[in-house]
């Protein structure tokens, strides 16, 4: 099983108690929430559940995104096809991991965002 590299904690408690995948997937989904509008458009097509809303009503520069959960991601890149902004980059599931800190802006799954793997005393 492949580490999750980008976790900083455990995800809440409401997340966290959703059902677990079976297996590790090929392909991991990684929302590049630069280009995300917050549409929600992909999550109707999610079929675990896996994506999540980060609000941004208390980040006053950043409108809300959306945030894929590493640990139940299947690689079924539903997401993908049908994200209006093409803003859903799928990657085999390792190197997915690596990606997913620098295009993330923002975490409601406790993973690392682009502030923590830019800051000089970041863990690479
Ligand atoms: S469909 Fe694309 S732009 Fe819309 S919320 Fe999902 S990732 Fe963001
Ligand atoms: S690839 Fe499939 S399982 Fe993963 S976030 Fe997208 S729709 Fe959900």
């Amino acid at each position: 099983m492949t580490e999750n590299t980008t976790r900083l904690g455990p995800r809440p408690p409401k997340i966290a108690a959703k059902p677990e995948r079976k297996k590790e997937p090929r392909l991991l989904a990684v929302i590049d929430q630069r280009g995300c509008t917050g549409c929600e458009a992909c999550i109707v097509f999610c079929p675990v559940d896996c994506i999540e809303i980060v609000p941004g009503a208390d980040f006053a520069q950043f409108q809300q995104v959306v945030e894929v959960d590493i640990e139940r991601c299947i690689g079924c890149a539903l997401c993908s096809k049908n994200c209006p902004w093409d803003t859903i980059p799928m990657f085999d599931y390792a190197e997915g991991i690596k990606q997913a800190p620098a295009v993330t802006l923002k975490s409601v799954c406790n993973q690392k965002t682009r502030a923590d793997v830019s800051s000089p005393s970041a863990t690479p």
